[in-house]
């Protein structure tokens, strides 16, 4: 199984808290600081993919701790 992930570039603000602190598995640092989803992960571009279910847990936590709500998980 996998899980659909979304990160809205319109509202991320570059401050690294996901790539750096809560799910580095999953994000990493794009474009201009912009959270961008690992290569293995990206469906079509940086900003949609699918991920496996072991690393939902973290892809959540780190759309939870998003303080612009960019991060959508499932
Ligand atoms: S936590 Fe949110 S605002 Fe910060 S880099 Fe990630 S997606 Fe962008």
């Amino acid at each position: 199984m996998s899980v659909k992930v979304t990160i809205n570039h319109d509202e991320c603000t570059s401050c690294g808290l996901c790539y750096n602190d809560e799910c580095p598995d999953v994000f990493e640092e794009g474009e201009e600081g912009l959270s961008s989803l690992k290569s293995d992960f990206r469906k079509g571009g940086p900003t949609d993919g699918e991920i496996p279910d072991d690393k939902k847990g973290c892809a959540q936590n780190a759309a939870d701790a998003c303080p612009v709500s960019a991060i959508t998980v499932g």
